[in-house]
């Protein structure tokens, strides 16, 4: 049987010293099957519909490059984002700007460098207002909707609750009469956004505030008489499959879903942004981490590894919701075998609720061996979180050659002790 990619990378990385005693922690991004990623989210929709890789999943400037060269444009919400947009060679049209507090500042920049916004708000929309003077005239602006269709599996990742914090509250009292009326008044408004939510909202939610929007631009454009709102964008948000390397739900399943409740979006009457980036990424990636010890405490066999909540915060903090697949290697990094027994998954940090899985059924791990964490290319290694001054580990571009053997190229160096320390400050 031919090795699978993931020893072919750890094997690779030890060969080379990539990882090994002195450098236990790396993470790799299958760089291939980000481009069969994306070209599977081209292939889904029609070419009137845009797409934006929602640069938060992964802002590291490699990857960034990446989605660009393979056609996408970027989704910022911050100024560090769209400083890194920018830099990694974006044009203001191939960027959408949402941030929930958007200073005077980056607004002013924003207008000035004629990026395309996302309004979360009344009041930023005055502000938005005072700047216009200084404005390009070629972005696309309008309004975040809330579309208040309900709360996934997540709440923390559920953005279209009655009472969530971003954008325009559409059922609240007067606010879509509002809304009407900016546009009226406004007519160099001409898009409208939503993003339902990140994770566990289901299809069916998802398509409903996509709905609800979409109907929204069909009236806004019915009351004033004119094809005003010509832009719709509808967010990210589809949801990644965890427990195994399958990609479901798929962009095509996604996309036809959307066109059999939503027909007018893939009629071409409007030009459609999508800004997806857990499902562009995510299963790409993946953390590998050199097994330090091992032991046995109240009858639990434990590995302590390198890998914790500095790389993979959301499961360690809730690892309810964010359960993520763990196999074992040898320390050559072949795949080990043996009879699966019940073992724990630890990280570095000092605090017990460091670990990366619980209970898992695994050839007993023995020190030397490597865990991979899987499905980790997007917010995970990319979001490094700096408790107990742990460096961010090396992220490497993983891609086979064309005679066959891995290649690794660096995409982040792991941060020196003086550039982590200058972090914390
Ligand atoms: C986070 C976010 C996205 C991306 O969500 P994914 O679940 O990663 O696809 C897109 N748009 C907005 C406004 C977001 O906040």
């Amino acid at each position: 049987m031919g090795s699978s990619f993931h020893e072919r990378v750890l094997q690779a990385s030890i060969e080379s010293g990539r990882l090994g005693s002195d450098r236990p922690l790396a993470a790799f991004l299958d760089t291939h099957r980000v481009a069969r990623t994306i070209d599977a989210l081209k292939s889904a929709f029609p070419s009137h519909f845009e797409h934006m890789f929602a640069a938060k999943a992964n802002t590291m400037r490699r990857a960034l490059e990446r989605v660009k060269s393979l056609g996408m444009g970027c989704e910022v919400a911050s100024p560090g984002e769209l400083e890194q947009a920018l830099r990694c060679g974006f044009t203001p049209r191939e960027i959408v700007f949402d941030e929930p507090a958007k200073t005077m500042s980056v607004l002013k920049k924003v207008q000035e460098t004629g990026v395309n916004l996302n309004i979360d708000n009344f009041q930023e929309f005055s502000r938005v207002v005072k700047l216009r003077d200084a404005a390009r005239r070629d972005a696309d602006i309008g309004f975040r909707i809330n579309p208040q269709v309900g709360a996934g599996k997540i709440g923390a990742m559920s953005t279209a609750t009655q009472s969530s914090k971003f954008g325009v509250a559409l059922e609240d009292d007067g606010n879509r009469e509002e809304i009407i009326r900016l546009y009226r008044d406004n007519p160099w408004l001409n898009s409208l956004h939503t993003h339902v939510g990140s994770q566990g909202c289901s299809q069916e939610l998802m398509v409903a505030g996509v709905r609800k929007v979409t109907a929204l631009a069909e009236e806004i454009n019915a009351a004033l008489g004119r094809h005003q709102v010509g832009v719709i964008d509808i967010g990210g948000g589809l949801p990644v499959n965890f427990s195994s390397d399958e990609d479901k739900p798929t962009f095509a399943e996604y996309a036809q879903a959307l066109e059999a409740e939503i027909p007018v979006l893939f009629s071409g009457k409007y030009r459609v942004k999508t800004e997806f980036g857990r499902s562009v990424m995510a299963k790409s990636g993946f953390i590998a981490s050199r097994v330090e010890y091992t032991k046995v405490s109240g009858g639990r066999c434990i590995a302590i590894s390198h890998a914790g909540a500095q790389v993979a915060t959301r499961t360690i903090f809730m690892p309810e919701y964010w359960k993520i697949r763990i196999s074992a290697f040898g320390p050559d990094g072949a795949a080990k075998s043996g009879e699966p027994v019940e073992q724990d998954i630890a990280g570095p940090l000092c605090f017990a609720g460091d670990m990366a899985g619980t209970g898992r059924q695994l050839p007993l791990i023995e020190p030397g061996d490597y865990v991979v964490l899987h499905d980790t290319g997007a917010y995970y290694f990319s979001n490094p979180f700096f408790y107990n001054a742990l460096p961010a580990p090396a992220v490497y571009g993983a891609e086979p050659g064309q005679d066959g053997s891995m290649q690794l190229d660096c995409w982040r160096r792991q941060q020196s002790m003086d550039d982590m320390l200058a972090v914390i400050g």
